[in-house]
Formats: C-alpha cells, sequence, structure tokens
C-alpha cells in the first residue's frame, strides 16, 4: 500500500469508487482507496438499482443524468460489465396537488432538455400492462431511465480506477486520521499509515465515525429498507421488451422487473432506525430481519396497483440500512471548518447519484469549483444544530414522507423549534406562521387571530397569500418590524483586514468609516460564491453580513482564504447578535422617539451605518434594507433584544406597527429586483449577467478577476430579466422554462406574486437578444405556457425614492 497520496478516499461503495474512478481518470496519478472489507460491502451490494433522472431539486437532476450517461458508457470503456437496462420509468399521480408537482417537475426537466412527457391512465396501462390505473389522473413518463446492477456497476469503476492508476486497498480500515502542522492528512490504517493532500469520507453507514475522527458531528443515520423479489411470473417472461420503472408515490411504492420477475420497493409509515450508536466496524454484507408486518400495508398497495403480486410468491425479501440525512440528500463538499476534507455521504439514492457525484465532485476537488451548483447537497447547507439527535427526529418524518408531494412552501414540524430569537414568545402571540430557515424559526406570515394558522402546502397561491398582501401593503404605506435575527454575521478586523477584504471581492471595500458596500464573493471563474454586506467601522474593522442558510459555506471560504500571518482576524457574531428591521414611511418616525441621537436624512443617510442607542441598547444600525422601503436594520447585543423590540413596539403603536413575516419580504424583494443567493446568484451567473454590475471593480485584483475578465471578453451568455408574468393561480418558483415562439431561451431563478405592484413577477436568465424591455415570451408554469413580458427593473419605487427619503 502507497505511504503518500493525493487523495486517499475512506469507502469502497459505489460512491468512493466511482470518486476515485473519476480523479484517475481525469488524471490524479496517487489516488488511494481503502475499504475495510469487500468494495460493495455496505448499501451497495443489497440496492435494487432504480436510476433514473427524476429528483426535486434543479442540479440533482443533472447529477443523475450524468450518472445515466456514465453507467451507459462504462463497459464499453472498462471491458466489465455494468449491468445497465434502460426500461424507461412512469411516476403516477391520483390527485390534484401531485398532478401540480409533477407539472413542476415536467417543466423544470424541460430546462435541462430531458425527455419527459405526460401519460394518460391510458398510455400507462399500455406501457406497463401490469399496472391497474384505476384513480390515477395522470403521470409523467421518462423513456431513458433505467436499471443497473449495484455490485456490476461498482466493480465496473473499481477496474477503470485501476486501469487509470488508482490503487484500491480492500480489508483495509481507516482507524484515525490527523492533520499534521504543514495541513498534509495522516489516514491512519490497519495496514499502516498514508500521508496526503485530500481526503474523502465515502464511508456510507460508517461516515459519521469516520467524521469524528476529524471532530465532526454529521447528520446522518440508517435506517432499513425493504424490498420484495416476487417468484418467477410468466406474463413478465413472455414479453420481448422490459417493464418500465413505476413509481406510485401516492401509496409509497416503487415496482421494477428483475429478470423474469418483479422487485416491489417501499417507504413504509414506521421507518426502523437501525444502530441508533453507530454502525458496528465488523458489520458487512449482512441483510437485516425484514419486518414484514410492517411493511404489510405497502405489500396491500402494491397488490392493489399490480395485481398480478397477490397471485405470485415472494422469493426473496431484502432489508438492508440506508443512510439518511435531515432531508434526505446528501452531504457533499468541502467540510467546515477543514481544509481538503470533503464528504460524499449520506446517500439514500447512492446508486443513481454515484456516477454523477463522482464526475462532479472529482473535478470539484481538482479544481476547487464544482462544474455546477452543488449547493443542493453541500454538507454546510445544516447548520451545527442538525446533529444526530435532531436528525433522528427528523427522519421519523422524512423517511415515510419520502415519496410525499414536493411543495415549495411547506415546513414540517418534526424536529422543531430549534434557533428562535428572543421575541419568540412575542411572534407567536401575534400568530406568527413560522418557517424553518437553517434552524431558526422565522415567522413566514401573520395572520389574524384563528386564521390560516397553517399555510396548506401548494404548488399554486396558498391561504397565505391574502396576509402577505396585507403585510406588504403595511410595509408601503406604515411601518412594519421584521425579524432578522438569523442573518450570518461576521467581524473581520486587524491590519490586514481592508486589503484582504479587497481581495475576496469584487467591489471596493469603503473607505470611509460607517460606509455600506454590497460586495458580492466570486469563485475563482468569476460565479457568485457569496452574497456579502461590509460595513466599515473603523479601518481596522468591519461588520460583514452575509444569507443565513449560507453561513457555514460562507464563513468556511472566508476562513479557508484567511492569511495565515495574524494580520486578519475573523470572529462570528451571528449568535452574539440580533437584527430587527424596521421598514415603512413611518419608521424613522418610530425610530426618532427612542434613539438617543439624530437619525433624520440629513445626518443618517441611506446605505450607511452608525452606532445608536435604542432606548439604553447601543445598536449598529444600517440604513438600508431588503424590501425597498425607508427602513433601518438595527443590530444589537441578542441578549437585549426583548429590550428593544419591546421600545420599538411601545414607540411604533401610534403608527399602527405590525410585525412582517419572510413571505411578504420575499414578495418586496422581487418587486424591487433584489438578487437571492443562490437563485439569482449562484455557480452559474457572474455579476456582469445581473443588475449588480456595477459592484465589479476591475481596476483592482480580487477572487474570479480573470474569470470575470474572460466573460468581458466573450461577452454575456445571458442577462437576468424581471419578467411581468399572465399567471393564474400559480406564480413562477424559479426553474420555469422561457420561451420564444416555442423553442426555450431561458429559465426563471424565482419568482412570486409581487403585492404593492400588483403583478406576478418571474426573474430569470434569457439569452441576451431577448433581455429587451417589452419583449414578449412565454414562461411554463406548472407544464403550461403563461405570456410574460421583460420589464425594466426594479418594478416598484425604479428611482429608490422611497428608500433615499
Ligand atoms: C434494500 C436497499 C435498496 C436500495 N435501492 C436503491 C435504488 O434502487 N437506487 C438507489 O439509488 N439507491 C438504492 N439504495 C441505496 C444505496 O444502496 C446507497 O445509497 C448507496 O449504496 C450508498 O453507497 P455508499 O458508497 O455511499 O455507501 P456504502 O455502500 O455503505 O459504502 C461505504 C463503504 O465504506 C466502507 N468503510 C466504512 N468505514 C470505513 C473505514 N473506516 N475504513 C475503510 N472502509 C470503510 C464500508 O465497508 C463500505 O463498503 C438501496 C439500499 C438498500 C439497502
Amino acid at each position: 500500500m502507497k505511504t503518500n497520496a493525493r487523495a486517499v478516499i475512506i469507502g469502497g461503495g459505489a460512491i468512493g469508487v466511482s470518486i476515485a474512478y473519476h480523479l484517475a481518470k481525469y488524471g490524479w496519478k496517487d489516488v488511494v482507496l481503502v475499504e475495510k472489507h469487500e468494495l460493495t460491502s455496505g448499501s451497495t451490494w443489497m440496492a435494487a438499482g432504480n436510476v433514473s433522472f427524476f429528483h426535486p431539486s434543479f442540479y440533482c437532476t443533472q447529477v443523475n443524468m450524468k450518472s445515466i450517461e456514465i453507467f451507459k458508457q462504462l463497459e464499453q470503456e472498462t471491458g466489465q460489465p455494468a449491468g445497465w437496462h434502460t426500461t424507461g420509468s412512469i411516476r403516477t399521480a391520483d390527485n390534484k396537488d401531485r398532478m401540480d408537482e409533477l407539472g413542476y417537475y415536467y417543466s423544470m426537466n424541460r430546462c435541462l432538455g430531458l425527455d419527459v412527457s405526460y401519460v394518460t391512465p391510458k398510455e400507462m396501462g399500455e406501457l406497463h400492462p401490469m399496472m391497474n390505473t384505476d384513480g390515477l389522473l395522470g403521470g409523467l413518463y421518462w423513456p431513458d431511465d433505467g436499471d443497473v446492477d449495484p455490485n456490476s456497476m461498482t466493480q465496473a469503476m473499481a477496474k477503470g480506477a485501476r486501469k487509470y492508476g488508482a490503487e484500491l486497498n480492500l480489508h483495509t480500515r481507516v482507524t484515525g486520521i490527523e492533520q499534521t502542522p504543514s495541513g498534509e492528512w495522516l489516514v491512519k490504517t490497519d495496514k499502516g499509515d498514508i500521508t496526503c493532500e485530500f481526503v474523502v469520507n465515502a464511508a456510507g453507514l460508517w461516515a459519521p465515525e469516520v467524521s469524528k475522527m476529524v471532530g465532526l458531528e454529521i447528520p446522518s443515520i440508517a435506517i432499513a429498507h425493504t424490498h420484495i423479489m416476487y417468484e418467477k411470473i410468466d406474463a413478465v417472461v413472455d414479453r420481448d421488451k422490459m417493464l418500465p420503472l413505476v413509481r406510485d408515490p401516492d401509496r409509497s411504492i416503487y415496482l421494477r422487473q428483475e429478470m423474469d420477475s418483479l422487485i416491489l420497493g417501499m417507504y413504509e409509515a414506521n421507518g426502523q432506525q437501525w444502530k441508533k450508536n453507530g454502525v458496528p466496524w465488523d458489520y458487512a454484507q449482512q441483510e437485516l430481519n425484514p419486518d414484514i408486518d410492517n411493511i404489510a400495508d405497502c405489500i396491500e398497495a402494491g397488490m392493489e396497483r399490480f395485481p398480478i403480486l397477490g397471485d405470485t410468491g415472494f422469493k426473496h425479501v431484502t432489508a438492508g440500512p440506508i443512510t439518511y440525512t435531515p432531508n434526505g440528500d446528501p452531504l457533499v463538499g468541502p467540510a467546515a471548518p477543514l481544509k481538503n476534507f470533503f464528504q460524499a455521504c449520506g446517500y439514500s439514492f447512492g446508486i443513481t447519484q454515484a456516477g454523477g457525484i463522482g464526475h462532479y465532485l472529482a473535478g470539484w476537488i481538482m479544481n476547487g469549483e464544482p462544474e455546477i451548483d452543488l449547493w443542493h447537497v453541500d454538507s454546510r447547507r445544516f447548520g451545527s444544530h442538525a446533529n444526530w439527535a435532531y436528525n433522528t427526529q427528523k427522519i421519523a418524518d422524512v423517511y415515510p414522507r419520502l415519496y410525499s408531494i414536493f411543495f415549495p412552501n411547506e415546513f414540517r414540524d418534526a424536529a422543531r423549534p430549534n434557533r428562535t430569537s428572543p421575541i419568540y414568545e412575542h411572534q407567536k402571540a401575534a400568530n406568527a406562521v413560522f418557517g424553518d430557515y437553517y434552524g431558526w424559526e422565522c415567522p413566514n406570515y401573520f395572520p389574524p387571530e384563528g386564521k390560516d394558522s397553517y399555510e396548506t402546502p401548494s404548488w399554486r397561491r396558498s391561504n397565505a397569500f391574502e396576509h402577505v398582501g396585507n403585510e406588504c401593503r403595511h410595509a408601503m404605506n406604515k411601518v412594519g418590524i421584521i425579524d432578522l435575527t438569523r442573518f450570518a454575521k461576521t467581524r473581520i478586523s486587524g491590519p490586514g483586514a481592508m486589503d484582504w477584504l479587497n481581495h475576496m471581492t469584487c467591489q471596493n471595500i469603503p473607505k470611509r468609516d460607517g460606509a455600506i458596500a454590497l460586495c458580492p464573493m466570486l469563485d475563482v471563474n468569476g460565479n457568485f460564491k457569496s452574497d456579502m454586506t461590509v460595513t466599515r467601522v473603523n479601518e481596522n474593522d468591519f461588520f460583514c453580513v452575509t444569507a443565513s442558510v449560507g453561513k457555514k459555506h460562507d464563513q468556511h471560504w472566508l476562513l479557508s482564504n484567511l492569511p495565515d500571518d495574524g494580520s486578519v482576524q475573523m470572529d462570528d457574531l451571528t449568535y452574539k447578535m440580533g437584527c430587527l428591521v424596521l421598514v415603512g414611511p413611518d419608521s424613522r418616525k418610530v425610530l426618532e422617539k427612542i434613539a438617543y441621537g439624530d437619525v433624520g436624512n440629513d445626518v443618517f443617510k441611506f446605505s450607511t451605518s452608525r452606532e445608536v442607542y435604542v432606548g439604553r441598547t447601543k445598536c449598529r444600525i444600517n440604513r438600508m434594507n431588503y424590501v425597498g422601503e425607508l427602513g433601518f436594520e438595527i443590530f444589537h447585543p441578542i441578549e437585549q433584544q426583548l429590550t428593544v423590540f419591546e421600545n420599538l413596539m411601545a414607540a411604533g403603536e401610534q403608527f399602527d406597527i405590525k410585525m412582517i413575516g419572510m413571505h411578504a419580504m420575499d414578495s418586496m424583494r422581487l418587486e424591487k429586483g433584489y438578487l437571492a443567493w443562490k437563485s439569482e446568484m449562484n455557480a452559474h451567473h457572474t455579476p456582469f449577467e445581473t443588475n449588480v454590475a456595477w459592484t465589479v471593480k476591475l481596476d483592482k485584483e480580487f477572487i474570479g478577476k480573470a474569470g470575470i475578465l474572460k466573460q468581458k471578453e466573450q461577452g454575456i451568455p445571458r442577462k437576468l430579466v424581471c419578467l411581468v408574468v399572465d399567471a393564474k393561480d400559480s406564480d413562477p418558483w424559479g426553474y420555469n422554462p422561457i420561451l420564444k415562439d416555442g423553442k426555450q431561451i431561458g429559465m426563471s431563478s424565482s419568482g412570486g406574486y409581487g403585492h404593492r405592484v400588483e403583478k406576478s413577477i418571474a426573474l430569470g436568465y434569457v439569452a441576451p437578444e431577448f433581455a429587451a424591455v417589452g419583449t414578449t415570451m412565454d414562461i411554463e408554469i406548472l407544464g403550461r405556457a403563461r405570456s410574460a413580458t421583460v420589464e425594466a427593473m426594479p418594478l416598484y419605487d425604479p428611482k429608490n425614492e422611497r428608500m433615499k427619503s
């Protein structure tokens, strides 16, 4: 076994082998994989092997697309059969909400050019003659889906990995991981140590234990999953064509052909967590005892949908452990706060995603950035609240609902609350309907008492619509208060702070104390990395605010670029400071009543920051906001939030101050054309494509400059536009195809209804020739084309007179 390597991959399941294969294929010579038993001996060997394009996320769909492309050519490349079959797949719907959900997938998949079509119950019956289509409203059909033999596919990639020079060591267990003073990793195994630059944790069921070796706790636990292989079925044998995979999500089952019979899989109501205290190291290639009673409902549902199953005996019942994270998606990419340690674990559909993630993660490790935006699976999307116990509670809700309808506005109650602002009880008393954002309870809207205290999840305008509208109008006409305590806040200080920040962002760091600047951070290619607002406190002290959900991601990026000469210090202030935002034309009047000091427009100008006493509390107030009204972001010591809040509410009483939620804020930011991180600002777009091109200062050096200069030379491939849409009762959500004369010219990045302008809005990227104001086009919403027109951005208060008033 090598004692030095560029990268060590821990785990020889489908995921680890794919990463080793791709790293070696793309040119890294010293790639070493260590597997404690045989390849595939964790979850991989037991998998059913269903592989489809289907995924709720636009980017994960691309991972699946890549997998299928890879699986199809593996045999030709390696000489080893991978067991791929193209069978097609059907996803059924037996209710209107499910049809809406399928409409989202249909439109989103069309953005990717996938072959997908609606099918009627009759057509589904023709595609799968053993299916009873009673009660179905329709479905979607993907002709290019299929299945793969998990073991053959992994072995084929292993053969490929070896062919390209990777070393695969079996029966070698990693027992510890240390970082040397020079920053290299020392991976200790029971066969000796390996020094390397990069470590990838692809240890599947054991990934939490491997994470502990480097001091990390990850939210991944094991649940037993069951599928049943039936006895030989003559009707299957007699066919000359393979049957498509069928997923009947309303019954929580899937069915596919396996040789001369069928496999029925299920996500039962009462999923059983396995080995709560960690999976023993010596577990390998063992099935679990199936709990037939627990899956009886699903077996029955299978017989109803596929009556032939009622006449066929079980050949084998496979129960095996699968890893689950709090939202069922894996943990991939750089592990914060470490350097060169990557996660590739927590996979519950790891066969489907193995090929694709091997390709994309290899690129991420080798180039420093992923080829596509992988935030949806980024291990840093979970805050520190997402620990093992949290995950245990969350999974009890998530597992049985793996096939439930995906809604964009659903916030489940399980494992909540976690983080609450000190004013939480006040919010509850004001009838807040909360959402969960990075573990923070944050009000989405405030209905009147006894009305709509639960937002009915929907792809259409929900019962929150009217209340959200009221809040937007209140912010427009009076004064509101928004709790943004969840903002990520970082203090950057020291003699090198200013120069370093200037290197981290394309924008000029303010030169005057008290000035604020919107400072996007870019990746090495010039695309958006993070959305940061920097306030200069003094020449050596900067207060930086970024999106709450991106906290770990953004702070990891800052930390990994921090100079090691001690000239710059970084302090996380997120949990030390709250933020309450006063917005609306009366906001200054409210503040004036309790602020010590002048907060008038002459001394406290728009886009500046001051220390102001709000009542007795010394606060840092930034005169800006995300909704486009006169407003003040009031940052304060978290332990004094109740005092600040109560003072503001008392002062605001005569102005009819009201609390305002996240839904209203999002609606108002669309009207102002303010970009949202990971919607408009992601790894596929540069500032030049957007309305914040003015933040790019090319007369200085910064990360991403070469990439952005290249784009300047070549011209932008697309441009951000604001579309006003002729929507009916469903507004664009993002990932809607934008079409001109039936041809796709772009895609929405986000959307919703603007209550102040009374218009349905989509923000989206289109080819530049279609970006002119007045250009008409169509946007597809839930599978239907709606007409849309490009309008000048922003739709609301284009001269920013209200904010600057
Ligand atoms: C019954 C069943 C049906 C399934 N059906 C499907 C399906 O149809 N489609 C689909 O996409 N997915 C399916 N899955 C899920 C799929 O099997 C997993 O998501 C996937 O196999 C995960 O692969 P992995 O490489 O991440 O983990 P694993 O396969 O668990 O591999 C991890 C490897 O790491 C090794 N390892 C761990 N710790 C160490 C250490 N310290 N040192 C060295 N080696 C170590 C282990 O021995 C193991 O081989 C199914 C799973 C089950 C159980």
